[in-house]
């Protein structure tokens, strides 16, 4: 397989609960967008310019403190407040994420720019399509990123791990949908396509989604009800 050419892309572990941050970007146009900062913020800017890019957006997945910042258990994880106070960028959220995450992290609205599934970002030849996949919560988004000639990589947050899925027994979770977001959308997704989750939960940090496919019990299930009950719904 030839290297991707204008691709730009860090899979860097942060915190305490085993969370992946990515960057993702163009090397022609120098310009990356960082999916999930939370925990340790700055190193991942550091990063980022260490690398001579420039940050000009932030993707969340969803809005769990350990993927966007704010309180939890009673102390206080860093994440989009600190990216916006040293980076001012555009947060990009699903619409239906969008007022839990302002109420989360204390961001406010024209921070925001809110999606639909379908939407597009372009940097140099890079295309980051936004994919709608709700069930962990309403709004949470994987993102597949695109270079022509290349396999895609999706960056899929809580909604698909490799081996397992995210958990649907939290508020906001919808068993049912997590079920067509896994065997509808992702599922349609070109085998040959690279996972990269939002938690390091296996021994590898990433994998081909048609593995995903042939092992994954959540993406193996032939039907909802089978689904629900693997769910012990
Ligand atoms: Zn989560």
């Amino acid at each position: 397989m030839a290297p991707n050419r204008d691709l730009y892309f860090r899979q860097q572990p942060v915190g305490e609960m085993a969370n992946l941050a990515y960057l993702v970007g163009s090397r022609s146009s120098r310009e990356a967008l960082v999916v999930d900062p939370a925990w340790s913020v700055d190193p991942l800017l550091d990063l980022a310019e260490a690398d001579g890019m420039v940050v000009v957006g932030a993707l969340a997945t969803h809005y769990h403190q350990d993927h966007v910042g704010g309180q939890i258990f009673g102390f206080d994880i860093e994440g989009l407040a600190r990216l916006l106070a040293r980076n001012p960028v555009k947060v990009h959220v699903n619409d239906a994420e969008a007022d839990g995450l302002r109420r989360i992290t204390g961001v406010s609205e024209s921070d925001l720019e809110r999606h639909r599934g379908g939407d597009v970002l372009a940097l140099g030849e890079i295309r980051v399509r936004l994919l709608h996949t709700p069930g962990h919560t309403p709004g949470s988004q994987c993102f597949l990123v695109e270079e022509a000639g290349q396999p895609a990589r999706l960056v899929s947050g809580d909604t698909l791990f490799l081996g397992s899925c995210g958990r649907v027994d939290l508020p906001g979770s919808d068993p049912e949908a997590m079920y067509h977001s896994l065997n509808g959308t992702l599922k349609r997704l070109p085998d040959d396509t690279l996972v990269y989750p939002g938690h390091l939960y296996a021994p590898e940090a990433s994998g081909t989604l048609g593995e995903q496919k042939r092992s994954n019990p959540y993406l193996r299930v032939s039907s909802l009800e089978q689904f629900l009950g693997f769910m012990g719904r």
